[in-house]
């Protein structure tokens, strides 16, 4: 199974996608974890990455899409996985086409998770995650026990430096010019339904929409 998490930045693709993947047993790839762990190991990737990454810009698809190749091959070709965050342009899509064709296999789901802007704001400005694990929390919905510090391994929570208003102004206009055109390409696709999300409900009502979404 391929699943495909499409949505503006802030609608709970990470995690509603992690918390999807662990109940069915499939693989979470989110470009986005990949390219902040990459800037942590200072990795190649990561510096290519990181001037983009702080301006609220895409990554060049030429970058991003080589990393997702090498991940696909990690996982292997019967794995099930649920993408975040790519792809994000048509170009990574189309790329994407071709790499699960070479493998004989292709996208059997998109789900489009939606919210208002207003909901989106908050989530974003309230969002903190553990710099060592990657647990995300958010002070206002579903804060930590102990104020900035993660429940799972204690590490110090952080507050995304492109989670800055200014920089999510720019993530949300790039995501609407160039992500959310891909909603038509997958729509004409052959075979690959498209189903739409409602992401403004409780945690738990969001995720049994995504299970419901993912086994029609
Ligand atoms: P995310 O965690 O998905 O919101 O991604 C954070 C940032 O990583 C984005 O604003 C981009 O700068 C970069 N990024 C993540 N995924 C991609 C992608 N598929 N293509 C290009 N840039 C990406």
């Amino acid at each position: 199974m391929i699943v495909i998490l499409l949505g503006p930045p802030g609608v709970g693709k990470g995690t509603q996608g992690k918390i999807l993947c662990e109940a069915l047993g499939l693989s979470h790839l989110s470009t986005g974890d990949l390219l902040r762990a990459a800037r942590r190991e200072g990795t190649e990737l990561g510096q290519q990455a990181q001037a983009f990454m702080d301006r609220g810009e895409l990554v060049p698809d030429g970058v991003i899409v080589g990393r997702v190749r090498e991940k696909l091959e990690e996982l292997g070709p019967d794995a099930g996985v649920v993408f975040d965050g790519f792809p994000r342009t048509v170009p990574q899509a189309e790329a994407l086409d071709r790499a699960l064709l070479d493998i004989a296999r292709k996208v059997d789901r998109v789900i489009v998770m939606t919210a208002d802007d207003a909901v989106l704001v908050r989530r974003i400005s309230g969002r903190r995650s553990c710099s060592s694990c990657g647990t995300i929390y958010n002070v206002f919905t579903s804060p930590p026990a102990q104020e900035g510090a993660c429940d799972t391994c204690g590490s110090e929570l952080t507050h995304r430096k492109d989670d800055a208003p200014e920089t999510v102004q720019n993530r949300r206009e790039v995501y609407r010019e160039l992500t959310e055109p891909l909603v038509g390409h997958y729509e004409r696709a052959p075979g690959t339904p498209v189903v739409t999300v409602d992401g403004d409900q409780a945690v738990d009502d969001v995720q049994t929409a995504l299970r419901s979404a993912v086994s029609r």
